[in-house]
């Protein structure tokens, strides 16, 4: 098999990845918390995630991966303080918590479609998995790692050597970093909530009985257990943003370590921020809250434009956002599938050359940037229509841009009557609506018809694609 470097974030190294098991790999990612729909700087470490995964199907590993649902016990705070974010969104819009969750699982789900994201082998939500989360913290109670406080079981994070293996920060500055929330009955800053409690006199809507009172589980606990549950024998890959090195997956590693005795995964993956002007880090506050909808689908352009934009920077290098440098990338996507669409019909050989030159960028820690320059010298090169199309198909297994359907869409539309060009914002139309029928979302693609026709122009959908004709 080909060498993938990847850069571990323990050891702050590019180190030559090697599955525990030959031919398999697991691979666990941090999931949304479903209570509200996700930022695009949420769906940018989803994304990075996924290029991630194709690498490795890329070079013939079998992944398992495994991603949880947050639905119950992220408070709003970092340090176990504050609301749950599940209460707080029921509150915000009337509905109950489960139906908080049910709604924002689905949106999820949906961006990832929009976003060619494949589906994880499965979705773990966290309240289907409170027995394994209450074993765990059994363990940890009876190898002496827990006190209790008035309002939970914690985590004596003093109990353990090497706490900041991951965040590589001075236990001073994890103390300084801490203060901002105090909470006078922890032992040490830095410890962390297993269980918390009901508060007294009050019947929360997700609460469930342990050996250590009515409550629900910490955030941190999740993970571990799931991870733990699904992939006992692969801990190979973690990932997440990068604002989980610190504290979430530390704690993670924390636990998991104390209750195992054993090394939890080997591999720990981050990507960086999307920000929004100025290096803020983008956020789910109300001036700063860009989704796929607003940022993307109201502004006529399609989601794999953001997938393409996200190509274009390094998973570990903050990326800007601005709506010029979305249309830069629907401009350079659309580009692309015409080429595409531009090659015919007939595949021929994949160019080996070629092929290795985009396998050492992606096995390089997913350079997709270079990767891209990878394809965009296919196009350029002296090559057979056939060979260039198979050759750019292949890589679009990793890249996920839809080049095969897409093009297929385009030279439909062209065929019904090629000597008519329909006006660029037409074109665009018809183009976001195929995205939206293929990721089933008929609601948007209804809405899309009607305003093609309100142009004076005909949709009639057949078995190789949509086709546009003047009314
Ligand atoms: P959450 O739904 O808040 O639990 O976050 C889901 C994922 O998005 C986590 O892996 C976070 O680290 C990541 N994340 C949060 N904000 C950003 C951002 N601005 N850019 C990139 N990733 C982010
Ligand atoms: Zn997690």
């Amino acid at each position: 098999m080909p060498k993938i470097y990847l850069y571990n974030t323990l050891t702050r190294q590019k180190e030559i990845f090697k599955p525990i098991k030959k031919g398999v790999v697991g691979l666990y990612t941090c999931g949304p918390t479903v209570y509200n729909f996700a930022h695009i700087g949420n769906l940018r470490t989803y994304l990075f995630e996924d290029f991630l995964k194709r690498t490795l199907e890329y070079n013939s590993y079998r992944v398992k991966h495994i991603m949880n649902v947050t639905d119950v016990g992220h408070l709003t705070g970092d340090m176990d303080m504050g609301e749950d974010k599940m209460e707080a969104g029921a509150k915000r819009e009337g509905k109950t918590a489960w139906e908080i969750a049910d709604f924002y699982e689905t949106a999820f789900k949906k961006d990832l479609l929009a976003l060619n994201i494949t589906s994880p082998s499965q979705y773990c939500r966290v309240t289907d998995n409170i027995p394994e989360q209450i074993a765990l913290i059994n363990k940890l109670e009876k190898g002496g790692f827990t006190y209790k406080t008035s309002d939970g079981l914690y985590f004596d994070t003093a109990k353990i050597k090497n706490y900041n293996k991951l965040s590589h920060l001075p236990l001073a500055t994890l103390k300084e970093g801490a203060r901002v929330e105090k909470n006078p009955e922890k032992k040490n800053p830095t410890d962390f909530a297993l269980w918390k409690f009901s508060p007294v006199g009050k019947n929360r809507q997700m609460e469930w009985q342990s050996p250590w009172g009515i409550g629900f589980p910490g955030w941190h606990i999740e993970c571990s257990a799931i991870s733990l549950k699904y992939l006992s024998k692969n801990l190979d890959i973690h990932c997440g943003g990068a604002d989980h090195i610190n504290i979430h997956h530390t704690n993670e590693i924390a636990q998991s370590e104390a209750a195992t005795g054993k090394k939890f995964f080997n591999y720990w993956l981050h990507g960086a921020f999307l920000n929004i002007t100025g290096g803020k880090k983008m956020a789910k506050s109300a001036d700063n809250f860009l989704t796929i909808d607003n940022a993307l689908l109201k502004k006529g352009l399609s989601p794999l434009a953001y997938r393409f934009a996200a190509c274009q920077v390094h998973y570990r290098k903050p990326m800007e956002y601005s709506e010029a440098s979305l249309k830069q990338a629907q401009q350079g996507l659309q580009k692309l599938w015409e080429q595409t669409a531009a090659l015919g019909n007939k595949t021929g050989k994949v160019n080996s050359e070629f092929k290795a030159k985009f396998l050492e960028a992606i096995n390089n820690d997913l350079n997709l940037p270079k990767a891209l320059a990878v394809l965009a010298a296919v196009l350029k090169a002296k090559l057979k229509p056939e060979d260039k199309l198979a050759t750019i198909l292949d890589f679009d297994r990793v890249l996920g841009f839809n080049l095969h359907a897409e093009a297929r869409e385009l030279k439909a539309a062209k065929s019904v009557n090629t000597a008519e060009l329909f006006p660029a914002a037409i074109a665009n139309k018809v183009g976001l609506r195929n995205e939206a029928r293929r990721r089933h979302d008929w609601v948007a693609a209804d809405k899309l018809r009607g305003e093609i026709e309100t142009a004076g122009y005909l949709v009639e959908d057949t078995a190789t694609g949509s086709v546009i004709k003047k009314k």
